[in-house]
C-alpha cells in the first residue's frame, strides 16, 4: 500500500543520510590521524611554549613535515586570534602555494574556502570580512598591507614561510616587522626556513631562537651524468622512459625544470613518445605544476596516482619546498634555474638560465626520500656539484629592479633608505637608478620626495609604470579620454597565461585584418568580447581562452575600482565631453599614454634595424619577436618600418628579442611626452 511505500521511502532517506554522515566521520578521522602522523605534531606543545615565551621564533624542518599547513592551525586552536577578533597571516613567496595550502588547510579544518581560512594573491582575494582568521597570502600582498594599516593591527600572528627563498618582498616584510615588532611587543612571528639560513634570520631578529624540528627522511640514492648534458630536455625524457621502463610501477616521479614554456614543450614530447609506445608500456599520468597554471589545473598534481599509471610531475622549483607532493620516488634534476639579473649602469632585466646552488640541488633531492627511499637522477656531474655550484642562490634583493619598492618604502615614511633594516643590503647603484626612475616618472620631485602622483601610483595593485599609463590615459594635460581602453589593454598585459588557443598570428587574422599594435589587437579582442556580452561562444569561434579572458575582466574590475577610488575616472568623463575622443585620434592617444608610463621601454630605428635608447650608451640591437603583430606588419606584409617601438618586454636569452610592442610614428610624441629624457633626441634620424 501508499502507506507502506512512504515508510520505505523514510527509511531508505534515513539510511542514505546515515551513510553520508558515516563517510563525513571517516573523512575528519582520517584528516585528523593523518595531521597527527606529521613530525610537527610530536612538538606542538614545546612549539606552543616556545611561541608563547618568544616574540620571534625561527622554525626549520624538513619539507613535509607540516610547517605551512600545522603551525597556523595550533596558532588558531590555542585562541591566538581570540575568537574572531584576531587574524593569522602566513605569507608564501608563490601564489599557486597560497592557494593550494588554503585550500587544503580549509578542508582540514573542515570549512568552506574563503570563510575562516581564506587567501589573498593579487587581482585574487578569498577572504571574508569579520569571518576569515587565518589567511594564506603571497609576500607582496602582506607588504601591500602596510600601506592600509602601518602596524598590521589586525593580525596577532605573522608566519613569514618559505623565508628562505629570499624573495625581495619577503626580505621588504621583514624589514617592516622588525620595525613594528617593538611597539607591538604582543605580536607574534614565525619564520619558517631552510636550516641553511636560520643563523641569518635569527641574527636578524635580535638572537631568537630557532626551533627545530626533527624530520624524517628516507635515504636518497644520487646518480650523476658522466659528462656535462648538452641538451637536458632530452637527457631528462630519456631518463623518464628508462626509470619508467625498468623500475617498478609504484613511484612517480618528478623533473624540475625552468619554466613554463619548457614544461609545455617537455610535456607534448613525452606525449608524443608515449602515444608512439602506445600499450607497449603503462600509461603515464603527466602533470604540470608552475606559477602561471590556471587555477583550475593545479590541484591536479595532489591527485591520487590511478593504478597501472605513473605519474610523472613537471615543475619549476615551486615543487623544491613550497608544495610538497606525496608518493614521489624518483627526482630529476637538470641543475638549472631562470633568474632575473638587473644590471642598474643599463636599466635593463635578463631572465637568464643558470645553474642552481648546491643548497637548491640538496632541497630538490630530498624531495625524492619523503615517504620511502628514493633516487635521484642529477643531469650534471659530480665534479660540478662539488666544485662549480655556487654555495647559496643570490637574494633578489642585490639581482633586480627595485623602483617598485624604493616607491612603496617612501610612500611608508621611510625616508632614510641606506639605513632601513635589510637583511642584504641592496646595491646603491640600484637605489640611484630607482630614485632617477621615479624621478621620471613623476612619482618624485627633484629633492627625492614623493609626489601626489608617486602616491596615487601606490595605490594601484600594479607597477607605478601602468599606473602611471592610466593616470596620463585619464589626464587631459597629457593624453586623456582614453582610460577605459587603456584599463582594458593594461588589463590584458597583466593576464600572464595566454589569451589564444593555438597560433596568435591566426587568431588575430579571424578577428581583424589589420592592426598596427599588439596593445591595440589586445583591445580589439577585449572589446570585441565585451560586444557579444562577454560570451563564452564569441570566444569559441575565435580560438580564444575564455578563462583567461574572465581573468582580464577581473582585473580590469579591480584596476577601474582603484581609478575610482582615486578620482581619476571622473577626471577623465569630464574631460572626454559627450561623444569622447573621435575614433582616429585614440591610437595616438593610447601610445602616447604608453610612452608617459614606460619612456625607458623605447627602441630606436637605425640602419635597418632596432637599437635601444634612453638605456645603454652603445645602444643594444634587438629583435622583434615573431609573435608581435609589427613582425608580421613589418616582415610578411611589408610594411615600411617604424621609427620608434615602445615594447613591454625585452628578453635576453640567445638573442635579444622585444615583445608586445606599439610603433610610434614620430619622435615628437617621445619629447612631448617625456622631455626629460628626450629633449636632445634627433627627430630626422
Ligand atoms: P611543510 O610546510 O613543512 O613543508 P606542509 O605543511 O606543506 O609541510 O605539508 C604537510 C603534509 O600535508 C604533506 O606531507 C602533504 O602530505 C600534505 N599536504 C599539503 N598540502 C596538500 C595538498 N594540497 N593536498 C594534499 N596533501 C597536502
Ligand atoms: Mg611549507
Amino acid at each position: 500500500s501508499n502507506e507502506e511505500d512512504a515508510s520505505d521511502e523514510e527509511d531508505e532517506e534515513k539510511k542514505e543520510l546515515l551513510t553520508q554522515l558515516q563517510t563525513e566521520i571517516d573523512r575528519i578521522k582520517t584528516v585528523t590521524d593523518s595531521r597527527k602522523l606529521l613530525p610537527v605534531y610530536a612538538f606542538r606543545k614545546e612549539l606552543m611554549e616556545a611561541v608563547d615565551k618568544n616574540q620571534a621564533l625561527i622554525i626549520v624542518g624538513e619539507t613535509g613535515s607540516g610547517k605551512t599547513t600545522q603551525l597556523p592551525q595550533y596558532l588558531v586552536e590555542d585562541g591566538y586570534t581570540q575568537g574572531n577578533k584576531y587574524q593569522i597571516a602566513v605569507t608564501q613567496p608563490r601564489r599557486v602555494a597560497a592557494m593550494s595550502v588554503a585550500a587544503r588547510v580549509s578542508d582540514e579544518m573542515n570549512v568552506v574556502l574563503g570563510k575562516e581560512v581564506g587567501y589573498s594573491i593579487r587581482f585574487d582575494e578569498k577572504t571574508t570580512a569579520g569571518k576569515t582568521i587565518l589567511k594564506y597570502m603571497t609576500d607582496g600582498m602582506l607588504v601591500r598591507e602596510f600601506l592600509a594599516d602601518n602596524e598590521l593591527s589586525k593580525y596577532s600572528c605573522i608566519m613569514i614561510d618559505e623565508a628562505h627563498e629570499r624573495t625581495l618582498a619577503t626580505d621588504v616584510l621583514l624589514g617592516l616587522l622588525k620595525n613594528i615588532m617593538k611597539k607591538r611587543p604582543e605580536l607574534k612571528l614565525l619564520i619558517s626556513s631552510a636550516t641553511v639560513n636560520a643563523k641569518k634570520f635569527s641574527a636578524f631578529f635580535d638572537n631568537c631562537p630557532i626551533f627545530n624540528v626533527p624530520g624524517r627522511r628516507f635515504p636518497v640514492d644520487i646518480h650523476y651524468t658522466l659528462q656535462p648534458e648538452g641538451n637536458y630536455i632530452n637527457a631528462a625524457i630519456t631518463t623518464i622512459f628508462q626509470i619508467h621502463t625498468t623500475q617498478p610501477l609504484k613511484g612517480d616521479i618528478l623533473l624540475f625544470l625552468t619554466g613554463q614554456e619548457e614544461i609545455e614543450n617537455t610535456r607534448e614530447k613525452i606525449e608524443e613518445i608515449s602515444s608512439k609506445l602506445g600499450s607497449r608500456i603503462p600509461q603515464l599520468l603527466i602533470t604540470p605544476i608552475y606559477a602561471n597554471l590556471p587555477q583550475e589545473q593545479q590541484a591536479n598534481i595532489f591527485q591520487k596516482t590511478p593504478d597501472k599509471c605513473r605519474k610523472v610531475v613537471l615543475a619549476t622549483n615551486i615543487a623544491e619546498t613550497s608544495l610538497t607532493i606525496d608518493g614521489i620516488k624518483y627526482v630529476i634534476d637538470p641543475g638549472f634555474v631562470k633568474e632575473n639579473s638587473y644590471v642598474p649602469s643599463t636599466g635593463m632585466t635578463q631572465l637568464l638560465t643558470i645553474p642552481c646552488s648546491k643548497a637548491s640541488v640538496d632541497q630538490i633531492a630530498g624531495r625524492a626520500g619523503r615517504t620511502g627511499p628514493g633516487k635521484c637522477f642529477r643531469l650534471f656531474t659530480k665534479y660540478s656539484y662539488e666544485n662549480e655550484l655556487e654555495a647559496m642562490p643570490r637574494p633578489e634583493i642585490v639581482r633586480t629592479n627595485l623602483s617598485n619598492t624604493v616607491l612603496l618604502l617612501l610612500s611608508l615614511g621611510v625616508k632614510d633608505l641606506l639605513n632601513f633594516p635589510f637583511l642584504d643590503k641592496p646595491q646603491i647603484s640600484t637605489l640611484t637608478k630607482s630614485l632617477e626612475n621615479l624621478y621620471v616618472l613623476g612619482a618624485l620631485n627633484s629633492r627625492g620626495q614623493i609626489t601626489d602622483l608617486g602616491k596615487m601610483m601606490c595605490e594601484f595593485p600594479c607597477e607605478p609604470e601602468f599606473a602611471k599609463v592610466l593616470y596620463s590615459a585619464a589626464t587631459h594635460a597629457i593624453a586623456g579620454g582614453v582610460l577605459e581602453q587603456c584599463l582594458s589593454i593594461v588589463s590584458m598585459l597583466h593576464e600572464t597565461t595566454s589569451i589564444f588557443i593555438g597560433s596568435k598570428k591566426e587568431a588575430t587574422a579571424r578577428i581583424v585584418s589589420e592592426i598596427d599594435s599588439d596593445h591595440m589587437l589586445y583591445l580589439k579582442v577585449y572589446e570585441d568580447w565585451k560586444n557579444s556580452n562577454y560570451s563564452r561562444s564569441w570566444c569559441q569561434d575565435h580560438k580564444i581562452q575564455y578563462r583567461t579572458l574572465l581573468r582580464v575582466r577581473n582585473i580590469r574590475n579591480q584596476l577601474n575600482r582603484t581609478c575610482i577610488k582615486l578620482g581619476i575616472s571622473e577626471k577623465n568623463l569630464i574631460l572626454m565631453g559627450e561623444n569622447g575622443v573621435p575614433e582616429n585620434l585614440i591610437g595616438s592617444k593610447v601610445t602616447k599614454s604608453f610612452v608617459s608610463g614606460f619612456p625607458l621601454n623605447i627602441v630606436q630605428l637605425k640602419s635597418g634595424g632596432y637599437q635601444t635608447i634612453g638605456k645603454s650608451k652603445g645602444g643594444l640591437n634587438v629583435n622583434i619577436h615573431p609573435s608581435s603583430v609589427i613582425f608580421q606588419n613589418q616582415k610578411e606584409k611589408g610594411k615600411k618600418l617604424d621609427k620608434f617601438i615602445l615594447y613591454q618586454q625585452l628578453m635576453l636569452t640567445s638573442k635579444e628579442f622585444v615583445r608586445d610592442c606599439i610603433p610610434i610614428p614620430t619622435g615628437t610624441w617621445l619629447v612631448e611626452m617625456v622631455p626629460q629624457i628626450f629633449s636632445n633626441l634627433n627627430n630626422d634620424k
